[in-house]
């Protein structure tokens, strides 16, 4: 781009024609939220802000450097060990955003002569992450497709092993757009012939997904053997922020020695790291969250067929209604907020193009009259 303003006018310009321009609303606004990622209603919840401000009377408000520096405290610490618990892995490694661990993740265990074999849709940060290691096998297969994954595994492993590199195949485990899952059980079968690495990016697992919200991989009985690589957020269904990755300890030390968006950002608040332990400990205990979370995504689900309402295959909470065009997606959300419904439309370049859509969120917050009140609203908005 040239640096005058006219180039920055022009840029602009391009985005606003084709409805495409973001804006930010602010939250909350009195209006039920159908759009956000705090599944178990955990964000809003007492014991998790005043842990939070109890811890930020105690650490102060800010860590005050990096994790190598000075930044690391007994919360991180406690954090961590807590993670490695509940994840079943021998460490985990608390990040500062979900961004930054999978930045972290693939640049400190992948390099040039790797092969990486990533989903098509997987989130932006794992998408940049893989463009970070500039492998030159840096391959994408269609949204989901594991036998796709295997042939790429199949016709590219053995040469790229023979000149001494590794293989990696990266998923979300459950797809932020669509809600779907990943055919994990199948990827982890493909990748075991090449002793390759499964990274799964549960961001909307984690908490959420599972018997007792330990994720995809409790969902479908994979060991840490089988997904050696588990990344996990604190922004979702622990209602705070941050993020961590877990495995065993040589791969997390790894990371600690050379994942640099580890060591060059200063370390979380150690109040949003207390905070996320309390969530944490929510988490385990009160079931009745996924519980209630798990009947509402069955209740709208069936309302929706009933009102003959298009909604995506889903069983999480993330349940996306396809409309196509951009202006589409937006004239339905307009009409959902004039409703007392905030459900934010998802356009390109977030979804492929034609895929517009009103990505509905449900949340252990939510109450069945609330559910059923959207509903109405969306069969009069679509
Ligand atoms: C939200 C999200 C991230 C990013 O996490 P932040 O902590 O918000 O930076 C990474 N991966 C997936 C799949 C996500 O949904």
């Amino acid at each position: 781009m040239r640096c005058t303003p006219e180039a920055i006018a022009a840029a602009l310009g391009d985005i606003e024609s084709p409805n495409l321009r973001r804006r930010r609303e602010l939250a909350p606004d009195g209006r039920v939220n159908f759009c956000s990622n705090d599944y178990l209603g955990l964000a809003n919840d007492e014991r998790v802000a005043s842990a939070m401000a109890d811890a930020a009377r105690q650490f102060g408000a800010g860590a005050g450097a990096s994790h190598l520096v000075s930044g690391h405290t007994a919360e991180h610490d406690a954090l961590e060990r807590e993670l490695a618990d509940f994840t079943g892995r021998e460490r985990a490694l608390v990040f500062s955003t979900g961004y930054m661990a999978n930045l972290g993740v693939l640049s400190a265990l992948a390099d040039r002569r790797d092969l990486l074999v990533a989903d098509e849709l997987n989130h932006a940060s794992l998408i940049d992450a893989a463009r970070l290691v500039r492998s030159t096998s840096n391959l994408r297969y269609p949204h989901g497709d594991a036998a796709a994954a295997r042939s790429l595994l199949d016709r590219y492993a053995p040469g790229v092993i023979e000149a001494g590199g590794g293989t990696f195949v990266i998923t979300d485990g459950v797809f932020s757009m669509d809600g779907d899952l990943a055919p994990l059980p199948a990827l982890a079968t493909a990748i075991r012939e090449y002793q390759g690495w499964l990274v799964v990016d549960d961001a909307h697992g984690i908490g959420v997904i599972g018997r007792t919200g330990r994720g995809s991989c409790e969902l479908f009985g994979l060991s840490p053997r089988e997904v050696p690589v588990l990344v996990g957020t604190f922004g979702k269904a622990f209602g705070t922020f941050g993020a961590f990755v877990a495995g065993d300890s040589n791969v997390i030390e790894l990371l600690v020695q050379r994942a640099r968006s580890y060591i060059y950002t200063t370390a979380l608040p150690p109040a949003v790291a207390a905070a996320t332990r309390m969530s944490l400990a929510i988490v385990q205990k009160e079931t009745w969250r996924r519980e209630h979370l798990n009947s509402l995504i069955m209740r709208f689900r069936a309302g929706a067929k009933a009102r003959g309402l298009r909604l995506m295959e889903s069983a999480t909470p993330i349940q996306p209604m396809i409309l196509g065009q951009a202006e589409e997606a937006l004239a339905a959300s307009a009409k959902l907020a004039a409703a007392g419904f905030r459900v934010t439309a998802i356009r390109p370049p977030t979804v492929p193009h034609g895929t517009a859509r009103l990505r509905i969120t449900l949340s252990a917050s939510h109450s069945e009259s609330e559910v059923d009140r959207l509903l109405s609203a969306l069969e009069a908005a679509t």
